[in-house]
């Protein structure tokens, strides 16, 4: 069987760590499996959806690396949900209401006051087809409830939490149709999980009670039901996604240098016992998903961690990767050269700053001005081709005893202003014979 996944999110505010785990883990079944990703924008509710967020969404996707093979929009498909929803009235499974909020509210407290459980007491449907046409006349729109079946217990075999059973009796009918026609998200989703031929669905821990009354709904709609799986929920460092971590955005993290290869290594092994690697490609993350590895556990989204990976990231990263984020001029040799130091592809800059100068000259004592005097003598009469380098220190040991540290470390502040840095093998190459004459000479 093909698989079919989609992400599908309410294009009312940006992606935010959580839900990015959420299209990946989709994106990842999918391709793992050879089959279709979908994106599903759910903007049924026209008031609070933005068109500035489903562009932003589709960028960030795209940024990410997460290809979808199609998308589509609910507020296209309302004719879809009006034809499915009238197979539902046909059969009963929907009904009309007329509770104020404020009345519901109250039973829902008396309910609790008695230490029962605050279920919808279904009063509306005793109502006649006569108390119908009187509250119609009186100007009165219903809105519509699905109606469980109290006889069919619910359950299923959740991809990530194993077993799950729900009592219908336990639970209120949902609400799926406000008085004013327009549809909650519960129903529309069954119906395009239907429509769409969604084989599986990935979403956190808190849609398992949404889950629970959308199994009878694909029922009721004379549909399989999809396979499902609950991926447990996002914590910080400290056991609490902050605020701040929550609303933590694509944006934020690519102005703050994270690649995104690394934001989906991350995400994709968060939740298992697995190592997360800085893996380039996440074809390679599709081919071990694996939804058995995720526990119930919450999952620690480590900040300290996303920038360890990161770096390793950025020193696998080719020069074709990053070419247009380098400063002018500087060529794969001198990206090769720098990577290992960088923990932002941005820092690329410092460094060939430190390779093309002007660099500000340390101060020396009088014997250091001795020995880099002797090293620019040298340096002077080096080949310059192949590794002058390795031929510069070693003439200096030799004409000089120095060695370790105080043979290396006085050349590489005199030639780069900076007492750490990138192997001075292959930078000195790249600052180059007149530049690394000039320095020495201080
Ligand atoms: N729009 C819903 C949400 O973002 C989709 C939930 C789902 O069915 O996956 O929560």
């Amino acid at each position: 069987m093909t698989v079919v996944t989609r992400f599908a999110p309410s294009p009312t505010g940006r992606l935010h760590v959580g839900n990015i785990r959420t299209a990946l883990h989709n994106w990842l079944l999918a391709r793992r499996h050879g089959g279709t990703f979908l994106l599903r924008i759910d903007d049924t509710d026209a008031a609070r959806s933005r068109e500035e967020h489903v562009v932003a969404i589709r960028a960030d996707l795209a940024w990410l690396g997460l290809d979808t093979d199609a998308e589509q929009r609910q507020s296209a498909r309302f004719a879809i949900y009006e034809a499915a929803f009238a197979r539902l009235i046909a059969q009963g499974r929907v009904y009309r209401c007329y509770e104020t909020q404020a009345e519901l509210d109250l039973r829902r407290k008396v309910l609790l006051s008695r230490g029962l459980p605050p279920i919808y007491d279904r009063a509306a449907l005793a109502l006649t087809e006569a108390d119908h046409a009187a509250r119609a006349a009186a100007g009165e729109a219903p809105h519509w409830r699905f109606l469980l079946d109290h006889d069919t217990p619910i359950a299923w075999n959740d991809g990530i939490r194993g077993a799950q059973a729900f009592d219908p009796r336990q639970m209120s009918d949902p609400v799926v149709r406000r008085a004013d026609g327009t549809w909650l998200y519960m129903l529309p989703s069954v119906i395009d999980d239907v429509e769409m031929g969604v084989t599986d669905v990935l979403r956190g821990e808190d849609h398992v009670s949404n889950t629970a009354t959308q199994v009878q709904m694909f029922t009721a709609l004379g549909a399989a039901v999809p396979r499902f799986a609950h991926a447990a929920l996002l914590t910080g460092a400290e056991g609490k996604l902050s605020k701040r971590l929550g609303s933590l955005g694509v944006a934020d993290m690519r102005e703050a240098g994270i690649e995104p290869q690394a934001i989906i290594a991350l995400l994709a092994r968060l939740g298992t016992a697995d190592p997360v690697d800085a893996t380039l490609d996440p074809a390679d993350l599709a081919a071990a998903f694996d939804l058995s590895r995720f526990g119930r556990a919450p999952a620690r989204f480590d900040e300290a961690e996303l920038d360890r990976i990161n770096a390793g990231v950025i020193h696998r990263l080719p020069f074709a990767a990053v070419a247009d984020r380098l400063p002018q001029g500087m060529d794969e040799v001198a990206w090769l050269a720098i990577r290992p130091n960088l923990d932002r592809v941005a820092q690329a800059a410092d460094w060939w700053q430190v390779i093309t100068g002007p660099i500000v000259a340390p101060a020396t004592d009088t014997e250091t001005r001795n020995y880099l005097d002797a090293a620019a003598g040298i340096a002077a009469t080096l080949d310059w081709s192949t590794d002058p380098w390795s031929a510069l220190t070693a003439a200096l040991k030799e004409a000089t005893g120095r060695k370790g540290k105080d043979l290396f470390a006085p050349l590489r502040r005199a030639l780069t202003g900076m007492d750490h840095g990138p192997d001075m093998k292959a930078l000195l190459p790249l600052i180059g014979r007149e530049a690394a004459l000039r320095r020495l000479a201080g």
